[in-house]
This record gives C-alpha cells, sequence and structure tokens, in this order.
C-alpha cells in the first residue's frame, strides 16, 4: 500500500527583547546561573506580573509576517503543571484567545510553491532550564531560572505538511522571516528556536487521520528531517505488521538515528487551563497593528522577487542572496560603489562565500567591506588586473584587510597590456614547443590551449589573455 505522511510542526520562538515578559530581568542567554532572577519570574507569593509591551510588539509583527488575523481582545490563562523547571507551577501563557489565528506561510518545493496553513501564534513565557550532572555514582539535576520568563511566541502549523522535506523547509522559511524581523536571534543550539514534530501516516489519498506522535529534542533543521524519516518509517512498519500505533511523546536520539518513546498518552498532562487572574486582558487596538504593519521590514520573499526584477538576477541566485537580511546589505551596499548586479552577485556567491565558509565567520564580520570589493572589481574593469588575478587579490584582501590598490602594487600584479611585451613572450613559447605547434598546424585545436597555458605561465598570470589569444594566433599563422 502507499502512504502518505502528515505532519503539523510547532515552533516555540524566544524572542530577543532586553527584558523578561513580566519582570524586568534580563533575557539575555548566557549569565552565570540564576543571576537574571527576581521575585516575579521566580513565582513568589504577592508578586504580580506586568506585561512587557515591547514582547507584544514582536508577537503582532510575527503574526502580521505569517498572515495570521490579530485577536483585538485576547487574554492570558495559567497552564497548570509540576515541573522543577517551572518555579511557580504554572506558565502563564495563551488557551482559548491566542494572540493570532488563521494565517500561512509559502515554502517552495519540487512542486511549485505550496501555502501552510498557520492555526494560531500565541506569547508565553518559557521555563528554566535543568542541567543535568553526574558527581561519581550520582547524578543530579541542577535548575537554572535565568530562562524562567523569557518571552516566547508559539507558532501552530495546520498539518499541511506531506514529507520531511517540507518539514524543513517550512521551518528554515520560518526562522529566515524570524531573522528578517529581528525578533529572535534563532539559535537552534541556544534553544531559541525549538521545534516539535506531530507525525501520523495514512493510506494515500485517505481523509481519516491516523493516529500521531510527537517529536521533541530535535535542535537542527536536518536532526528534524532525519527524525521524520525515522518516524514515517517506524509508523509505515507498524501498520505493515498490523499493530496499532501508541499516541505518545517520542524523543530524538541524534548519535544512534532513532526516536524512542518518552511518554505515552495515559500519562499526558491535562493542563487545566484557567483565566490568569493577575493580568489584564490584553486589548490591541488597530492602530497599533498598522503602524506595526507599516513598520515591518521588506520580508524574504519581496525581497527575492526585488532583486530578480530589479537587478535582473537568476532565481537561484536571488535566493542565495536573500538568504539572510545580512548577505543581502551586503551585496546592495557594494551595488552603491559598482553597479554591477550579475558581477557583485557572482563574487559574493562564489569567493567571497568560499573565504567566509573556510574562516568560519559570518558576513557582517568580512575583513573586506562591500566598498573595498567594489574596488577591486574596477580594477578588473579597468584591465589593472585579469580577473584570475584578481581572485589571489581577494583572498588576499580577506587574509589582510588590505585594500586591492594596495596589494596589486606591492606584488607587482598589474596586468600586463603591452603589446611588444606579451609578444615576445608568445614569440618564445613557439619556440620552444615545436611539436605542440606542429600538432596545432595540423588541425589540434587543443594544443592553442596549452601554449597559452605557457604565456599565462610565463608572465606568472598577469598576461591579458584576450591578448595572448590574438597575438599567438597571429604569430603562428605568420609561421
Ligand atoms: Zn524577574
Amino acid at each position: 500500500m502507499n502512504y502518505e505522511a502528515v505532519i503539523g510542526l510547532e515552533i516555540h520562538v524566544e524572542l530577543k527583547t532586553e527584558s523578561k515578559i513580566f519582570c524586568g530581568c534580563r533575557a539575555a542567554f548566557g549569565a552565570e546561573p540564576n543571576t537574571h532572577v527576581c521575585p516575579v519570574c521566580l513565582g513568589l507569593p504577592g508578586t504580580l506580573p506586568v506585561l512587557n509591551r515591547r514582547a507584544v510588539e514582536y508577537a503582532i509583527m510575527a503574526a502580521l509576517a505569517l498572515n495570521c488575523e490579530i485577536t483585538p481582545y485576547c487574554k492570558f490563562d495559567r497552564k497548570n503543571y509540576f515541573y522543577p523547571d517551572l518555579p511557580k507551577n504554572y506558565q502563564i501563557s495563551q488557551f482559548d484567545l491566542p494572540l493570532a489565528r488563521n494565517g500561512y506561510l509559502e515554502i517552495d518545493t519540487p512542486s511549485g510553491p505550496k501555502r501552510v496553513g498557520i492555526v494560531r501564534l500565541h506569547l508565553e513565557e518559557d521555563a528554566g532550564k535543568l542541567v543535568h550532572v553526574q558527581y561519581g555514582d550520582s547524578s543530579y539535576a541542577l535548575v537554572d531560572y535565568n530562562r524562567a520568563g523569557v518571552p516566547l511566541i508559539e507558532i501552530v502549523s495546520a498539518p499541511d505538511l506531506r514529507s520531511p522535506e517540507e518539514a524543513r523547509a517550512y521551518a528554515e522559511k520560518l526562522r529566515q522571516i524570524m531573522l528578517y524581523l529581528g525578533i529572535s536571534d534563532c539559535k537552534m543550539e541556544e534553544g531559541s528556536l525549538r521545534v516539535d514534530a506531530n507525525v501520523s501516516v495514512r493510506p494515500a489519498g485517505s481523509d481519516i487521520l491516523g493516529v500521531k506522535t510527537e517529536i521533541k529534542n530535535v535542535n537542527s533543521f536536518r536532526s528534524l528531517a532525519r527524525a521524520l524519516t525515522y518516524e514515517i518509517e517506524r509508523h509505515i512498519a507498524c501498520l505493515e505488521r498490523g499493530e496499532e500505533i501508541v499516541q505518545e511523546t517520542r524523543a530524538w536520539d541524534e548519535e544512534r538515528g532513532i526516536t524512542f518513546s518518552m511518554r505515552s498518552k495515559e500519562e499526558a498532562h491535562d493542563y487545566r487551563y484557567f483565566p490568569e487572574p493577575d493580568l489584564p486582558p490584553l486589548v490591541i487596538d488597530a492602530e497599533w497593528v498598522e503602524s506595526l504593519r507599516k513598520a515591518l521590514p521588506e520580508l524574504p520573499d519581496a525581497k527575492r522577487r526585488r532583486f530578480i526584477e530589479e537587478y535582473g538576477l537568476p532565481e537561484n541566485a536571488a535566493t542565495v542572496l536573500t538568504a539572510t537580511p545580512e548577505v543581502a546589505d551586503y551585496f546592495e551596499e557594494t551595488l552603491k560603489f559598482y553597479p554591477q548586479p550579475r558581477q557583485v552577485a557572482n563574487w559574493v556567491m562564489g569567493e567571497l562565500a568560499r573565504c567566509l565558509n573556510a574562516a568560519g565567520i559570518p558576513i557582517t564580520a568580512s575583513p573586506v567591506k562591500p566598498q573595498a570589493l567594489a574596488q577591486l572589481l574596477k580594477l578588473i574593469d579597468a584591465g589593472t588586473i585579469s580577473g584570475k588575478i584578481a581572485k589571489d587579490v581577494f583572498e588576499e584582501m580577506f587574509a589582510t584587510g588590505k585594500d586591492a590598490e594596495s596589494i596589486v602594487k606591492e606584488k607587482g600584479l598589474t596586468q600586463i597590456t603591452d603589446e611588444e611585451v606579451i609578444r615576445q613572450v608568445v614569440r618564445e613559447v613557439i619556440a620552444a614547443n615545436p611539436k605542440v605547434v606542429a600538432d596545432y598546424k595540423g588541425g589540434k585545436e587543443k594544443a592553442l590551449s596549452f601554449l597559452v597555458g605557457q604565456v599565462m605561465k610565463a608572465t606568472r598570470g598577469r598576461a591579458n589573455p584576450g591578448l595572448v589569444n590574438q597575438l599567438l594566433k597571429e604569430e603562428l599563422s605568420r609561421e
């Protein structure tokens, strides 16, 4: 039988606010344990939460970017459960009236663009973090409450995804949009973007949903795709054997490449939601939403379309150059000094990307700034250096931070455009390679490129390639 997978994702995004959602404690990652805590975020008796306006703004921005309807009158609820990382024994979240609903996100699939529904987007506070330690024969759990109260948005997709690849594309696209909005740093390895996946399988074409399992603890998009692939195959194998699938929460073991059961439905929590009595309902007026909508930055899809139309770039180049706002900014900044989109695109995606990868640094830390790259490209156009030499110059610029002109001057890399100088070398090369010359005259076109190579070698790559070709042909026809 043919099966079809049904996947929905729940993505938690930590918002990059200065302070936490209900108190003034710093929300930054990486501080000494339990140094960013106060009675409010520890939930001590008698304390009252005060909502952080910036967190709501960020959540509205995310909702608008995901084409959601904003709920004009929403509220907060207590989600009750007991766990050591949750000092209050309840989490302030949103239940029946989330901040936003009914949105969508468009992803690219091999069969074209696809709209994935977004069921809801709500605000909540993050919990603390458990650190498990081994000491001799004993193991302990230590708890760090710095993260308790950091603002989160939870974005729940419709079960519209049909393959691990689609799930990955959706999660990556969502992350890209959050980065463009500047509302989260989205670092999966630091937990500021966390993905839970719900998956079930059913006979292809069926409308009935199969029993689903939930996968937690994936910490990269690659793991997400791997975990889903594993889980889908596990479901199919179960059904083929005539077994029932147990509705449960499973964890992903990256090293072994398998999912394993964490807890079954019987142990599932009954959260006993009820309205948070310490916070007034949240009234979001339309004017506020409109002012935020106007202030939204250009989003990835719009930027990609503009790069294609305005700069005449091929689609794949436009995709690469709009992968992050930083890459797009670098590209457009370079164009201010050197308005040749295709050339700039080739260098940003080619030499620059290669050097950044090798050095393991982001484009914002590139030692070669946009203006310096533009200057290098102008030297090629002016015929001062060849395109090939320019690559060496670029590497030197990247390694030393020096500008192109000084490197070209210091190393004597100026292109040789003097006909007489090149003609002399051409004659020497012809004289030294009688057999190759005979081959060429016998009709072997390839022999010419060997001779060109020899001239370039003799001039350390500095000869103007066009002139070398032209003069070689001239000299060869003369004999
Ligand atoms: Zn606090």
